[in-house]
């Protein structure tokens, strides 16, 4: 039976100014171009799985303002469930991204109702999580929030994987109950305080995340691929060369893709070549969520 996937995290406006240099402190200055983007890892995610096949589900809060609204109606169209989407009296989160021509960009993200997806909201919806369904959780909203997610669904009996990304530690206890895990390698060292300076630091680094209970550890190494230790499987994965565009949010289709895979109970294997597969389509493109293929680009 194919499992449902549920996404818990986080949903930004991403509000992108190109200009020819950036601003200087107090200074304006005239831009080229305006553009208004669905982001935030949780709602790449979410959009990748949807998009790759995934019967996803996403939660995640909002403000009560246009851009909740906006977000939600987008995540509708690729067909997420959205129903499970609280909103709060923030604003919906915003990234302010000033870019110039040479590809330089300073960037300030505010949380805003991100910050208010609580542990009582994750209550509410609890009755979703069963062995029946697996739990995808990036690090964008609160850490509290995330790790008592962990603990709901690994009661339940669902799957859990986690994306730690942005790079946060999480305490062993909860590690313990992650059974797939997905660093880049800042990350893996953030989690084990091991330098990856060459293969062996990479196998020492994720033998202590399988010392911390988590069997499946999947590291992400850009244009590189991925690094796969679990029990029936242990190697490199090559991801294609291609021609990279832009990367931003390859982590992310990575993820998505590999979930909505996982879902469908194909094997380890499989889940990890559609993920690079996906992935390396992604940077091949310009922007984050419109970056993510369908089943059908993909296929194609
Ligand atoms: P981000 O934070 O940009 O989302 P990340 O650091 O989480 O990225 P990466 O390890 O950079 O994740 O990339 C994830 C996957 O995307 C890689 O495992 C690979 O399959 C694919 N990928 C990334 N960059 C490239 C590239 N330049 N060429 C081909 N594939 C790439």
């Amino acid at each position: 039976m194919k499992k449902k996937i549920i996404v818990i995290g986080s949903s930004n406006t991403d509000l992108v100014a190109r200009s020819n240099r950036l601003p200087r402190a107090g200074e304006t200055i005239i831009g080229s171009q305006f553009f208004q983007n669905q982001g935030g890892k949780g709602a790449n995610q979410a959009v990748a799985c949807a998009k790759l096949g995934g019967e996803t589900t996403f939660i995640a809060c909002v403000g009560k303002d246009d851009f909740g609204k906006v977000a939600k109606e987008s995540y509708k169209k690729v067909g997420i469930n959205t129903d499970y989407i609280s909103s709060s009296d923030q604003p919906t989160g915003v990234a302010m991204i000033n870019v110039d021509d040479h590809g330089e960009n300073c960037i300030v993200v505010v949380p805003g109702a991100n910050n208010d997806l609580d542990i009582n909201r994750i209550d509410k919806v609890s009755h979703l999580f069963s062995k029946d369904t697996i739990v995808l959780l990036q690090l964008e909203v609160p850490i509290k929030t995330i790790e008592h997610s962990i603990e709901v669904a690994h009661q339940k009996g669902a799957m859990v994987i986690v994306n730690p990304a942005p790079a946060q530690a999480l305490s062993d206890e909860v590690l313990s109950k992650v059974n797939y895990i997905t660093p880049n390698e800042t990350e893996l060292t953030l989690l084990t305080g091991v330098e990856i300076n060459n293969e062996e630091g990479l196998k020492e680094a994720v033998e202590k995340l399988h010392q911390k209970g988590i069997e499946n550890v999947i590291v992400t190494l850009g244009s590189k691929g991925c690094y796969v230790s679990s029990k029936e499987l242990k190697g490199y994965y090559e991801a294609q060369k291609v021609k990279a565009v832009d990367t931003t949010a390859a982590g992310d289709v990575f993820n998505g893709a590999f979930t909505a895979h996982l879902a469908e109970n194909y094997p380890l294997s499989a889940c990890i070549e559609f993920g690079t597969r996906a992935a390396t389509f992604s940077v091949t493109k310009a922007g984050a969520q419109a970056s993510i293929p369908s089943l059908e680009e993909l296929n194609n």
